[in-house]
């Protein structure tokens, strides 16, 4: 049997939007893969592709937006060419999602126990019973306090950090083996942030499930994960590890970002921000799609996109400065 390189590996994937103004190719040609049990970060601004590089992988983009081209591989089978009954038992057993704000994703209506409950007994042939006994496990185990009085709330009874605590808990609830998490605490304060972060961590250390954790955050992305994506314009711009993208940031971009996230900016008596506006989805950019904000800009960075270049081992920049 083949050996796979891979457990999830996403090759020159497409998804795209027609609207009125035109085509917007969001992601444009991304590549990149996920190990199990690895914590992968995805960062960059808003519109710069990643969550939307996250629900193509999920297959849950809707109109006017289409996958056109590139391979989604899921230990080894392509996600794009499996049936939407495949694609849902996937989402159900093998990749789970949680998304920034729990409210809109949890049922107003039903109990969070019912909730939980029936996220068990979709992918599993258990009793109500012992549907009731894992679920309210599951809410201690994302350290629900009074999970028993919990698991008889709705969702509007409990605070923003215990209604994303009850999503971890149901996106755990089926084993995942990678759980896509898009800007999970954004919408928390600082304090409960770290909380859930820690969390979220912990259980994947625990249960072997990689994490694909979506961030505008390099904060965030510092505490978390193995290896980060730097995305700009729907398309990487740097790929690295943790470690190396901190102290060796390649892409003005990356180092922008770096340099306008307080805790590691170094100019002392002057915050820095990125100068220019994030590119909007609909401008047609020939050269680089940093271009029009970036400091290092050359001639040639007006006319042609620079490649997805290899700096070292597993260190990719797309960037004219460090062509070869
Ligand atoms: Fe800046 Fe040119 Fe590099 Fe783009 S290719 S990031 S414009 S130096």
């Amino acid at each position: 049997m083949k050996q796979l390189d891979h457990m999830l590996e996403v090759k020159d994937m497409k998804t795209h939007f027609y609207t009125e103004k035109g085509m917007i190719p969001a992601v444009d040609g991304v590549s990149f893969h996920v190990d199990e049990g690895e914590l992968v970060g995805i960062v960059g601004e808003s519109g710069s592709g990643k969550s939307v590089t996250a629900l193509s992988i999920m297959n849950l983009i809707e109109q006017p937006g289409k996958i056109v081209d590139g391979e989604i591989l899921y230990n080894g089978e392509d996600l794009l060419q499996v049936s939407e009954k495949k694609m849902e038992s996937i989402r159900g057993n093998d990749i789970s999602m949680i998304f920034q704000e729990p409210l809109t994703s949890l049922n107003p209506v039903l109990t969070i126990g019912k909730q939980i409950t029936e996220a068990i007994r979709a992918h599993q042939k258990v009793s109500k019973k012992e549907a009731k006994k894992q679920a309210i496990d599951l809410l201690h185990r994302v350290r629900i306090p009074r999970a028993e009085s919990v698991y008889s709330s709705y969702p509007h009874v409990l605070s923003g950090g215990m209604r994303q605590r009850v999503m971890i808990a149901i996106a755990l609830s089926c084993h995942p083996k990678l759980l896509i998490a898009d800007e999970p605490t954004t919408a928390l304060d600082v304090t409960i942030q770290a909380q859930i972060m820690q969390l979220l961590k912990e259980i994947s250390k625990d249960i072997g499930a990689a994490i694909m954790l979506i961030t505008h955050d390099l904060g965030v992305i510092a505490e978390m994960v193995d290896r980060v994506i730097v995305m700009y314009g729907g398309k990487i711009v740097e790929q690295t590890d943790v470690h190396t993208l901190f102290k060796s940031p390649e892409h003005p971009y990356t180092k922008a970002l770096i340099e306008s996230t307080p805790r590691f900016h170094t100019l002392e008596d002057e915050f820095y921000s990125i100068q220019g506006s994030v590119l909007q989805t609909h401008e047609s950019i020939q050269g680089c799609k940093y271009e029009p904000r970036c400091p290092y800009a050359m001639d040639v960075c007006k006319k042609e996109e620079p490649l997805l270049e290899d700096m070292n081992e597993g260190h990719k920049v797309r960037c004219w400065l460090h062509d070869q």
